[in-house]
């Protein structure tokens, strides 16, 4: 069903208010208001009004005045002017400087409020939806501003580190300083392999469906712990991953994936130097149709102040950050996606504990 249009209709004289709801109360939400005042009450406490009906002739405030004065604090409601002929060069006036979308004459017939009602509604959805779409193409700009700089710095900089790698390669003799700049040369293209990794990520959550199955998180577990298996090796932190999984949960497997990589890439990343126990703790717990994770770590740590920024397209947060900031993004729109959410508390130089959840489809 059609959601009911609301409407707020202002007029000095109760008669003309109680007339107007009880004849339009059963097709649309009315609002009535005896004068300006209260009329801006309930514009301030019902945000979704989409037509305001206004008597010109009142006595603290002229119809004209008002709708001119709330077009500047509301600008989304459709304002129309009731008014009889006699004041037809405010009208036109009105019009023209695009504070009244249309008048409607005093005193009116039902057939002329519907009629201006379904013209006005019509305006105000494809204002809205040009609206949306402006705010879309804006998002898409800024975006795409940030792609330019990125791919002029973040790849670039790895490529200049493996040009001059060669260049001096090629100069040397022994193995083993080759080998040494094979070693350079590997870490900046590892760098570039990440970058591409993270840009398909960005592209494939951009269009793909969601494909919904039950997950096993254990399973999950499984798969983690071996993935990192390695980096646990080399860099002894004491990786543990938990789960409390006594019903089923079903949602995107390969979402839910790259959220954790992308939480727990960053957590072997950002660990602090000189910290004798290193640890990452992962605990997935399910209940009541939700699934809460948390990944927690006591590395670098995020500042106050970065902690909303984290999640913005190539944001870093810390000049050891050796990533492209892109991740955290990705983790979020991912989460949009399967209609989660995230929190992060966070204390530099104590460590950083990111709370997901996400519920079951
Ligand atoms: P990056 O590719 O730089 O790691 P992300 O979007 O994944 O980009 O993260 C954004 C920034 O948030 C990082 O540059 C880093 O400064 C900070 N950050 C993310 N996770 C952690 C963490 N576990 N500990 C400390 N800082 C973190």
């Amino acid at each position: 069903m059609m959601e009911k249009v609301e409407i707020l209709y202002v007029d000095d004289e109760v008669n003309n208010l109680l007339g107007f709801k009880a004849n339009f109360r059963l097709d649309y939400i009315i609002h009535i208001a005896s004068n300006t005042k209260e009329a801006e009450k309930i514009l301030a406490e019902n945000p979704n009004i989409r037509i305001i009906f206004c008597d010109q002739r009142m006595p603290d405030e002229l119809g004209v005045d008002f709708l001119a004065r709330v077009r500047k604090e509301y600008p989304r409601p459709i304002r129309i002017l009731l008014t009889a002929y006699a004041d037809m060069s405010v009208v036109i006036d009105a019009i023209n400087r695009g504070n009244i979308f249309k008048f409607v004459r005093k005193p009116w017939i039902n057939e002329d409020i519907i009629s201006s009602i379904e013209e006005a509604n019509k305006f105000y959805i494809a204002t809205s939806l040009l609206d949306v779409r402006n705010e879309e193409l804006q998002k898409a700009y800024d975006e795409l501003d940030k792609f330019a700089y990125s791919i002029s710095h973040d790849l670039r900089d790895p490529l200049t580190g493996v040009l001059s790698a060669i260049t001096y390669a090629l100069g040397y003799d022994k193995v083993k300083d080759i080998h040494e700049l094979l070693k350079m040369m590997q870490g900046s293209i590892l760098k570039l392999d990440q970058y591409i990794d993270s840009l398909r990520d960005y592209y494939l959550l951009r269009r793909g469906e969601l494909l919904l199955k039950d997950i096993d998180f254990n399973e999950v577990a499984n798969n983690l712990r071996e993935f990192y298996q390695v980096s646990v090796e080399r860099t002894q932190i004491d990786f543990k991953v938990e789960v409390d999984q006594p019903t089923n949960f079903k949602s995107d497997i390969s979402l839910i994936e790259l959220i954790m990589h992308n939480l727990l890439s960053n957590a072997f990343k950002y660990q602090r130097e000189g910290e004798a126990n290193k640890f990452i703790h992962v605990t997935i717990k399910v209940a009541k149709g939700i699934a809460t994770i948390e990944v927690k770590d006591n590395g670098i740590g995020i500042p106050t102040e970065a902690k909303e920024e984290i999640f913005k397209l190539f944001y870093r947060a810390s000049n050891q950050s050796q990533g492209m900031g892109f991740g955290l993004y990705n983790v979020n729109t991912a989460l949009i996606k399967i209609k989660g959410t995230i929190q992060v508390e966070s204390e530099l130089g104590k460590g950083t504990k990111f709370t997901i959840q996400i519920p079951s489809k």
